[in-house]
């Protein structure tokens, strides 16, 4: 995993989706003192490169203005590395001209579309599909690279073959995240996908992605393939991330992730005291994350996948439990469906000597190969 810094300019958002548990109307955006402050603090805490995520609540309510000064301080602050950048928004802020900034530092941008029209304004509010949209042709017009991540929730997933229609007739490939539970919200299970339903998701979406093999992609299962052909976690969620990954909010606090912004008991440091890893990981927080790590060391030991699962999400495990831990990800049972049978398929593909491996091996692009593919074609894929 790479080193990745979420940089949370606001937790204000001007959306309200039902699921959401990250936003704040009351939140401050990010000064640009705090800027110059995260600048600062990782020119001593780790010379490797870094990518920044600008994520939320909205990111895009810290306007153009924040942007074309924050991107240079953040690129020329730390011109000994590579600094990449990315951010994840909603798009209906989006002007032409944060787009030109945004362009010119050539980040990518990932946005939340939950399927058409009537669905996704179902569960994200009325109004949201077509602001989206405006965003995404001015982004577009502006020469920004888009794709979409779709959350599937225990109201979604009944539309599951219309939404993955609507993404191919696109031509968007497909990044799911499914709806989670929250440790800040009163109902916190409401919309959430269960586990058992998003492992199915998943099996489903791994027989769709092939037999539209070429059509469109789903990262996803890119992603769990590749996890289980390298024996190692390629995304986030199957590593350690701890140590690897660190958000900080708008008023420079440091979490252990996004995910955590808001909530002072996650608190790990702030930016401006230069806080060393030692610091970050003696924190109350930096403990949880360890202890985590020893828990899937002893928990998960007789699975199969542990050197590529890792246990899931930290804060999967601990919204369940108040904070503590005392299991894995609830989604287990989803990451141990998919990974058996990504499993199986792999050894049929072996056996058979087909499907993917042979193409590989000869040269040929996978996606182009006539044979029906396989899972062996997925792994191989360069992604
Ligand atoms: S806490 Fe979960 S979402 Fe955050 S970096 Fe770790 S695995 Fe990823
Ligand atoms: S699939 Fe479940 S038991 Fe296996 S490593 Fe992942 S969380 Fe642990």
């Amino acid at each position: 995993m790479p080193f990745h810094v979420m940089i949370i300019p606001t937790l204000g958002c001007p959306s309200k989706c039902h699921y959401c548990w990250s936003s704040d109307v009351n939140s401050p955006v990010m000064s640009l003192d705090t800027v110059k402050d995260i600048v600062a603090w990782l020119k001593e805490f780790r010379d490797d490169n870094v990518t920044f995520t600008f994520h939320g609540g909205e990111p895009l309510l810290a306007g153009a203005d924040f942007y074309k000064k924050a991107l240079p301080l953040l690129q020329k602050g730390l011109k000994d590395r590579h600094v990449a950048f990315a951010m994840q928004t909603n798009l209906w802020l989006m002007t032409p001209e944060i787009a030109r900034v945004l362009a010119k530092y050539n980040i990518p941008i990932g946005s939340s579309l939950d399927g058409p029209e009537d669905v996704n304004d179902f569960q994200r509010g009325k109004g949201y599909y077509q602001k989206t949209m405006k965003g995404y042709t001015i982004a577009r017009e502006n020469g920004l690279d888009v794709k979409f991540i779709c959350t599937f929730t225990s109201h979604s997933i009944k539309h599951k073959d219309e939404i993955i229609q609507f993404f191919m007739d696109n031509g968007w490939n497909l990044k799911l995240h499914p709806a989670l539970p929250s440790i800040k919200g009163d109902d916190p299970g409401k919309w959430a996908l269960d586990a058992g339903e998003y492992g199915e998701l998943l099996v489903y979406l791994l027989d769709t992605y092939l037999e539209n093999w070429g059509r469109f992609e789903v990262m996803n299962i890119d992603h769990l393939c590749k996890c289980v052909f390298k024996r190692h976690g390629v995304v986030c969620t199957f590593v350690d991330c701890m140590g690897d990954t660190f958000a900080v909010g708008p008023d420079g606090s440091i979490y252990p992730c996004y995910r955590f912004i808001g909530m002072p008991k996650f608190v790990m440091g702030n930016v401006k005291d230069k806080p060393t890893m030692e610091d970050l990981m003696s924190s109350k927080a930096g403990k949880l994350m360890e202890k985590f790590k020893k828990f899937v060391d002893k928990n998960c030991k007789e699975c199969a996948h542990i050197r590529y699962c890792r246990g899931g999400c930290p804060y999967n495990a601990i919204v369940p439990t108040d904070g503590k831990i005392k299991a894995v990800d609830p989604h287990c049972v989803a990451y141990k469906r998919i990974f058996d049978e990504i499993k199986e398929r792999q050894n049929r593909d072996l056996l058979a000597g087909t499907s993917g491996l042979e193409g590989a091996i000869m040269g040929f692009d996978p996606m182009r190969m006539a044979a029906k593919p396989g899972v062996m074609a997925i792994m191989l894929k360069r992604i």
